[in-house]
């Protein structure tokens, strides 16, 4: 593994893998030539160079414009977003097959503007994966549909992951477009759709919230019955962007954790550069899937 680098102006604890290496440079050159989004570009995620350096990645569908604006999230916005590419579900499970992928993130912007908020690509895309390999596990990150989860859910992914994104206070400020209640409630539906698929939640600390208010939105996921949780330092990608409120440190991610496990969480996987896709595959027990 190459050496560990510092992100600049950062705390000490902020030590990622430089982006390069040969597995890096073919991942991006795959992502290029089959003209696919990943949210490792578009959202700048820190975590880059170790992704792609072991040959895994997040995929985003539905083109990269998403039509809502959040303050933390660095995707380009606009009301309307691109047109929907048809060839998108094969070009990605080709991508995942030439990648030798075996365990893949699925996530897309969000699609206010299509009448099913995108719910069929999603559909499209798993069915397009489990033709070329059945055996590969398919990890959903979704946008908060309005009437197309079950269809979603009927398509059988191994994960449903829908992120609440941060606490319930910070959530109205930073996500005008979003409800909190409502990405409660989503989760609480695909796990009734479907109660032996594992399903995923994740937020992001810094953004003003209290330590308090991260226990109680941990509590109101278990509520849920979701079985993994990720925790991670939001990292502002831009000067536009909301700004980061505070560092938490190593040792307050370590007692999220303890505490999400006291809660009944399956796992919880809280640390600063933690995001919902990060070593997503061993976050999951085998025996877990159904
Ligand atoms: S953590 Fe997720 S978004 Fe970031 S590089 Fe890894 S797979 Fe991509």
């Amino acid at each position: 593994m190459s050496e560990l680098i510092q992100i600049s102006k950062k705390p000490s604890w902020f030590k990622v893998q430089f982006p390069d290496g040969q597995n890096y440079r073919e991942v991006r050159e795959l992502v290029k030539q089959n003209n696919i989004h990943t949210i490792c570009q578009e959202g700048k995620c820190p975590n880059i160079g170790d992704c792609w350096n072991r040959r895994t990645a997040s995929f985003m569908l539905l083109g990269d414009t998403c039509t809502r604006a959040c303050r933390y999230c660095n995707v380009k916005t606009g009301n309307q977003g691109q047109a929907v590419d048809p060839e998108e579900p094969r070009k990605v499970a080709e991508s995942i097959k030439v990648m030798g992928i075996k365990y893949a993130v699925i996530t897309s912007v969000d699609r206010d503007d299509l009448e099913d908020g995108g719910a069929s690509q999603y559909i499209k895309t798993i069915e397009e994966i489990r033709k070329i390999d059945p055996t590969i596990r398919i990890e959903l990150l979704t946008p908060d549909y309005k009437d197309s989860l079950k269809s979603v859910v009927d398509a059988r992914p191994d994960v449903f992951g829908h992120n609440i994104e941060t606490v319930r206070r910070v959530h109205k400020k930073v996500r005008a477009k979003g409800d909190y209640d409502y990405s409660l409630e989503l989760l609480r539906k695909a796990k009734e759709f479907d109660p032996k698929m594992i399903t995923k939640s994740g937020m992001m600390v810094g953004l003003g919230e209290t330590n308090e208010e991260i226990l109680s939105t941990l509590k109101d996921l278990r509520e849920q019955s979701i079985d993994i949780v990720t925790i991670g330092q939001y990292l502002r990608p831009t000067e536009r962007h909301e700004k980061v409120h505070r560092y938490v440190t190593p040792d307050e991610f370590k007692s999220f954790e303890q505490e999400g496990k006291k809660l009944g969480f399956k796992n919880v996987f809280s640390g600063p550069l933690v995001r919902s896709s990060f070593h997503a595959d061993e976050l999951v027990n085998e025996d877990d899937f159904r």
